[in-house]
């Protein structure tokens, strides 16, 4: 029959390592990808480095070489491409999943092209597609973003980078060194705590001379064309502006799971449920694999730790399997 034995939605490392094992498994199976392949990954800052060793972004028992420790965007780029490649995964992409139906054992997975019969899913559509919004006036204007690319663009402009974490750190050090004159605007009282360690000695020397200004325990209330407001333990300031990077961190898309029957908590952190021992959701058969199930909490899970869902998975499947034919 033409029913895919497991069929796997997102195409980022981990969708790709679920291919991987249900391959060994000797199991049918598909990712649907509604990107290029490793999607998230393609999306991130062209110069990004990772903050993990490049063995433990390793998938497929397959090392992953490079000459620097940690490796770079391009690097990573290249490493999933040839693991796709080599391990010949059906991979399927700019088809975006819509919607889910289960009859019966099925599974009928809908696409933006085309319908599909599969027996069970493996959901890995990680969080990088609806970033976490500010929720003030003037968001929406062209001089905002929620994905920073490139630091030329802002060369010589007044740029505002709201956020303390890895993204926002990275993009303030990047644009001030191409000429932007940058301001942090930062909600706590200081540096994000899990801001790469070689990189916080030079983001704090830079406050320190006042080469970087920095608004601690602060946020932006309103984005004009030209300037911005900031409230600050001051009271509020108005300061002229050009661009602003809203780097505030991004969650998993909800609608969709909830979509396709998952249940998903309304209160913080909304962990889609599902058993961590399986990694089943309320849906049997239906599966979520990949930093998805942090819901909220998207420091909790990243490749190292959650490779290890595929393996995890497939031997699920295999038993339901198992145990459906010896019945
Ligand atoms: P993703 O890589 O996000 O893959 C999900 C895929 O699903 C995407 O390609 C997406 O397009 C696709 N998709 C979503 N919805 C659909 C749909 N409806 N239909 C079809 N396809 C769909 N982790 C680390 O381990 N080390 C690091 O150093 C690191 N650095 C990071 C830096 C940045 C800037 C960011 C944002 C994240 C970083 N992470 C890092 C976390 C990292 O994103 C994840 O660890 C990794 O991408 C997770 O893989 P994944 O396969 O679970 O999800």
């Amino acid at each position: 029959d033409n029913h895919i034995d497991v069929l796997i939605i997102g195409a980022g490392p981990i969708g790709i390592t679920c291919g991987i094992a249900a391959k060994k498994a000797n199991l049918s199976h598909l990712i649907i990808e509604k990107g290029c392949l490793v999607n998230s990954l393609y999306n991130y800052p062209l110069n990004m480095t990772f903050f993990s060793s490049s063995e433990r972004l390793e998938i497929g028992d397959t090392p992953f070489v490079t000459t620097l420790p940690k490796p770079k965007r391009a690097e990573a780029l290249e490493y999933y491409r040839r693991i796709n490649e080599k391990f010949d995964l059906n991979t399927q992409l700019f088809e975006e999943v819509i919607e889910i139906k289960k009859e019966a054992d099925l599974f009928i997975v809908i696409t933006n092209k085309k319908q599909y019969m599969a027996r069970s899913i493996v959901v890995a559509t990680g969080f990088y597609d609806v970033p976490m919004l500010l929720d003030i006036p003037g968001e929406h204007l062209p001089k905002v973003t929620h994905y920073y690319k490139d630091p030329h663009y802002y060369a010589n402009q007044r740029v505002i980078v709201v956020g303390a974490s890895n993204s926002s750190i990275d993009a303030a050090l990047e644009t001030y060194r191409k000429g932007a004159k940058v301001t942090l605007v930062i909600r706590g009282s200081e540096i994000g705590p899990r801001v790469k360690y070689w990189v916080r000695p030079d983001i704090e020397n830079r406050i320190a001379l006042g080469e970087i200004d920095v608004y601690y325990q602060s946020q932006l209330t309103e984005i004009k064309d030209d300037y911005v407001t900031i409230f600050t333990p001051q009271g509020p300031i108005e300061l002229e502006n050009d661009f602003v990077l809203a780097l505030t961190g991004y969650r998993p898309n909800f609608d969709f799971l909830r979509r396709i029957g998952i249940d998903v908590p309304t209160e913080p952190p909304m962990i889609p449920t599902h058993n961590p021992e399986t990694m089943e959701t309320n849906i049997a058969g239906l599966y979520l694999a990949g930093v998805v199930c942090g819901g909220l909490n998207t420091h909790l899970w990243f490749i190292e730790n959650s490779r290890v869902h595929a393996d995890i998975i497939i031997q699920h499947i295999l038993e339901r399997m198992s145990s459906c034919c010896a019945n």
